[in-house]
This record gives structure tokens, C-alpha cells and sequence, in this order.
């Protein structure tokens, strides 16, 4: 598997906005565009309190290998009020820059 993930983050450049909300999935060999989809949260333990994103699919994998092994899973369901908020951000120009 690490063997795997080495593969994958030299074969798959990695997006600006990966791991961020309506941006890219997290996970280095999907980066599936997040906006409009149904969006899933990991705890970030590199940052406290931070988050990342990741689409329906990767999300499903991750909590199932979790029940597999008996750990708490790592992934959350993004609720549907902040979903909401995608339309109004539509209008807003690119991001540019990040925050911090
Ligand atoms: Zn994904």
C-alpha cells in the first residue's frame, strides 16, 4: 500500500486545490473536482481543527478499511446546510490565493 501511494503522488501532479471544500478529492490518486458533489471531511492531524476533503467515493473506502481493521472511522459526511453554499460561491471569482 505505501508502495502504492509513492506511485501514485509521482504519477498524479498534484492540484492547487486538493483537500480544500468544493475543490479536489484529498486522496492523491483521485483528486475528483469536489464542488457540487457530495463532500466527506477527515481530520487533518497536520493542522489543529483543520479539515480535508474528500469526494463520496474515497470516503466510502476509507471508512470501510476502517471497520475492517475495528478503528474509528476517519471520514465525515459534509452536512447539507453548508452544501447549500456552493451555489453562492459559484458566483465568486477564482481563488487565487489561500488562506494563511
Ligand atoms: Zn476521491
Amino acid at each position: 500500500m505505501k508502495e502504492r501511494l509513492i506511485f501514485a503522488s509521482l504519477d498524479q501532479p498534484r492540484k492547487p486545490d486538493k483537500g480544500l471544500r468544493d475543490g479536489s478529492c484529498n486522496r492523491t490518486a483521485c483528486q475528483a473536482p469536489l464542488k457540487g458533489e457530495r463532500q466527506w471531511t477527515m481530520d487533518d492531524f497536520m493542522v489543529v481543527g483543520g479539515k480535508l476533503y474528500y469526494c463520496h467515493r474515497c470516503a466510502r473506502d476509507f471508512n470501510a478499511w476502517d471497520r475492517q481493521i475495528g478503528v474509528p472511522l476517519r471520514c465525515t459526511p459534509v452536512p447539507p446546510p453548508e452544501q447549500a453554499r456552493i451555489t453562492r460561491d459559484a458566483d465568486l471569482p477564482q481563488v487565487s490565493s489561500f488562506h494563511g
